[in-house]
């Protein structure tokens, strides 16, 4: 037997903080507990219809059983452009401001193999979604974590960040609608960024996968609406949350060429696109019916209504979300997140996730999803009084 040894990367990964609450989960479950799972940050609904129909027919033809163009096909990256269009009236070249990706998680995780040598800095707002600093430090980056605070709207605040980071700098990520924390963004902060990666020329990583899903009519723009954002960066898209299709693994990223090209260089050494079959099932679906996306938004408001009514009459503090699927609750003074967690989980049989596994500066938190029925989430803020 070799010994098999993992290599540094591997071994200085962060801790998995989730570790602790996975267990109480399948203890939980072992003891037949009716668990109340609002941790998953991964839609319930089923994909539409018409989208599954389309998918079954594309399968059918040998055309698409070969391997795919690996920057996507041109009709899938114009069904992209048409979608900005219509979306955010932002006008794109499908042959070099466009790049299919293999779900947006991929798109990230790839993209500092593109831009950073070893020792360079990337900023990334914390607390955040994990693939950020990870896909960083893979690429022998070094994180540089901006909190996002609650008295900052949960914006990040680049003047906070030190000259010489702020010089060290190639790239940043940033993400509206915001997950964990449910916060949009807004013009002013659109514009100083920009602004800033001008200044400091930063590429900027806008990571938009919420940006369908939003409430009382408030839609979110892209960062590719303000001036100048293509000359600086790119946004990261995705079918997953906006159709519910996570499971498919297909989205995109547009904007500037430069760094589209880089991406895409990366790809083209790593993996072999998006399955043909899917992404033409991925043009159905840019196409639906807003009727169809008011519906999934529907379900989604009704449910956000309900537990934050029940979160608030319970004396809980926390921001009513405007967009995604989260809504990001204070902790009680005598716990910190994970403890907090493992008592609701105790008490209440409802699971939901500690702001530390976004991050140091989610501690004092924690996230719960909408991703379960109005009649389950009526039930979560029924059992929640035990806690109080
Ligand atoms: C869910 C999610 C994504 C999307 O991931 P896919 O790989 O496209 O499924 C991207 N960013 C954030 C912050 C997310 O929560």
């Amino acid at each position: 037997m070799i010994e098999v040894r993992l290599a540094d990367r591997v071994k200085n990964l962060p801790p998995y903080l989730f570790a602790t609450i996975d267990k109480m989960k399948q203890e939980a479950l072992a003891k037949g507990v009716d668990l109340i799972d609002l941790s998953i940050g991964d839609p319930d609904i089923p994909t539409p219809q018409h989208i599954v129909g389309a998918l079954n027919k594309s399968a059918l033809k040998p055309e698409n059983h070969r391997y795919p163009s690996y920057e996507g096909m041109l009709s899938y990256r114009q069904a992209v452009c048409d979608w900005y269009k219509k979306r955010f009236n932002v006008f794109l070249d499908p042959k070099t401001e466009v790049l299919s990706l293999i779900g947006s998680k991929e798109g990230i995780g790839h993209i500092p193999l593109a831009f950073i040598n070893s020792g360079d800095v990337v900023l990334v707002p914390s607390p955040g979604y994990p693939v950020y600093p990870v896909s960083t430090l893979f690429a022998g980056g070094e994180p540089y974590l901006i909190p996002l605070l609650e008295q900052n709207n949960f914006l990040p605040d680049l003047k906070s960040i030190p000259e010489d980071i702020k010089k060290r700098a190639k790239l940043i990520f940033v993400n509206y609608p915001n997950n964990p924390t449910s916060a949009n963004g807004n013009d002013d902060f659109f514009k100083e960024l920009i602004e800033f990666a001008h200044r400091y020329n930063i590429i900027v990583c806008h990571d938009a996968a919420y940006s369908e899903i939003y409430y009382d009519g408030n839609r979110p723009k892209s960062f590719l609406q303000y001036e100048g954002a293509k000359d600086v960066g790119i946004e990261f898209h995705s079918l997953s949350k906006t159709y519910n299709m996570t499971g498919w693994r297909i989205g995109f990223a547009v904007g500037n060429k430069d760094v589209i090209f880089g991406l895409g260089k990366i790809k083209t050494n790593l993996d072999s696109g998006v399955f043909q079959a899917i992404q033409e099932a991925g043009i159905v679906a840019l196409n639906t019916p807003d009727s169809e996306l008011v519906k999934i938004r529907e379900i989604y408001q009704d449910r956000r209504d309900i537990l934050c009514e029940g979160l608030k009459k319970l004396g809980f503090q926390f921001t009513i979300p405007e967009a995604t699927f989260y809504v990001w609750v204070k902790v009680s003074k005598d716990y910190d997140s994970t403890s907090f967690v493992a008592k609701i989980l105790e008490q209440c049989g409802i699971l939901c996730t500690p702001g530390i596994g976004f991050g140091a500066p989610g501690e004092g938190y924690i996230r719960f999803a909408l991703t379960q029925s109005s009649e389950r989430i009526k039930e979560a803020t029924e059992r929640l009084k035990k806690i109080i």
